[in-house]
């Protein structure tokens, strides 16, 4: 098998699971209690809460342990709302945002808030000057990605947080593709809250993080017990919080070398499709991109059929986004890039982990061709168009 999906999830490593395992069966006390046998449960929280909020400049104090990704996106996006009612209505984001930041913001459209959905240019950067003029009295939150899990792009979020700043509004920013891929600093980034995932990072799959900068206010979102200062109720999720802190150690002991051993592999990989694969384009930004993200179109033809031929041989790869397997819309990222429902059908994402090897890329390319060959030999689009171009 060879497994090129590491945007929707990534193999646990083995360190993390190694550092958890001993939070099921022998430390499995309840850290809030206050017995001796407890207190080795709340030092590894303690030490994880340490070791997560270092890789992106945060205090521990800062950090807040919650159910994954879309949890905290919905926490911060939901909370912000509720708590800054009375200042105003207005929140701003991207039309490229993940659903659990997107269907967050419909969601308060019909609760009578107004969300305006800034454009990307074709490589899905955010268009900064939009953004800009898209402020308003009313605005409460500016909620854009730190980079995309689609097509990779990574925003220019140092400028979206001087918007923010300079405009008194807060700045969240969904980094579950970014943290623990590409270094991020909330202080020089100027960013109020953060969203990641374990799962994304080589951590376990239940645990995420939301960052809250000291001084922002916003409400609870799970009401309950005192746990994370009142702020997240729920028993804490021990292990799940371990292994997010030993993956945060792994990846911030390896950050700079992983980053370039992965880009070196992806751009050979982009390469060769490009030069051996005719109609074929790269999605998102050339250069500003996650170092494992290839996003590609392929002309004349399904994704879907796509997939299901390369799983044939072994490879796990993906359409885009996992939430829009099974419908038939093209993925609402590259239709804000502006490419055709035509072209946005033959899309394929292949995202690539620091275990994937040029000889999993080599025999990748060599399958993808035939493939893409054999679905435009019964393709009636590519007939048409072979026989436009002989007329
Ligand atoms: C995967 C993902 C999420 C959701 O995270 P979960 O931990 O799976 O809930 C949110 N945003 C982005 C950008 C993602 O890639």
């Amino acid at each position: 098998m060879i497994y090129l999906d590491n945007a929707a999830t990534t193999k646990v490593a083995e360190d993390v699971f190694a550092a958890m395992k001993p939070y099921f069966c022998e430390q499995y006390a309840n850290p809030s209690a206050i017995y001796t046998f407890a207190g080795k449960a709340m030092k590894a929280v303690d030490a994880a809460r340490k070791s997560v909020a270092e890789l992106i400049g945060a205090q521990a104090n800062e950090i807040y342990f919650t159910a994954g990704g879309s949890e905290s996106d919905n926490w911060a996006v939901k909370a912000a709302a509720e708590t800054y009612k009375a200042k105003g209505k207005h929140i701003i984001t991207s039309t490229i945002e993940h659903h659990a930041v997107l269907h967050t913001c419909q969601y308060l459209e019909k609760q009578g808030y107004e969300v305006t959905y800034v454009n990307v240019d074709e490589h899905g950067v955010v268009k900064l000057d939009e953004l800009a003029a898209a402020v308003r009295e009313d605005t409460v939150l500016i909620s854009i990605m730190a980079a995309n899990n689609e097509i990779g792009t990574i925003q220019p979020l140092k400028e979206i947080g001087e918007i923010a700043r300079k405009n008194g509004i807060l700045f969240h920013t969904d980094a579950v593709q970014a943290y623990g891929h590409i270094p991020l600093n909330v202080d020089a980034l100027g960013i109020d809250m953060l969203s990641a995932s374990g799962h994304k990072m080589h951590g376990p799959k239940g645990i995420g993080l939301l960052f809250i900068r000291k001084g922002v206010r916003i409400g609870a979102y799970m009401h309950g017990g005192a746990q994370e200062r009142s702020r997240r109720a729920g028993t804490l999720n021990t292990p799940g919080i371990v292994g997010m802190g030993a993956a945060a150690c792994l990846a911030a002991s390896n950050l700079g070398e992983n980053m370039k051993k992965v880009a070196a592999i992806r751009d050979y990989l982009i390469r060769r499709v490009l030069e051996e694969i005719p109609y074929s384009r790269l999605n998102g930004h050339p250069v500003d991109r996650l170092p494992g993200n290839a996003s590609f179109c392929f002309r004349f033809i399904e994704g879907e059929s796509l997939l299901i031929l390369l799983d044939q041989k072994g490879i796990c790869a993906s359409s885009g986004s996992a939430c829009t397997s099974g419908s038939l819309d093209p993925s609402h990222v590259l239709l804000a890039i502006g490419l055709p429902h035509e072209t946005a059908h033959g899309s394929l994402r292949l995202s690539l982990s620091e275990e994937t090897t040029k000889e999993e890329i080599d025999f990748t390319v060599e399958e993808l061709k035939k493939i893409v060959e054999r679905l435009r030999s019964i393709s009636p689009l590519y007939e048409d168009f072979c026989r436009n171009q002989e007329g």
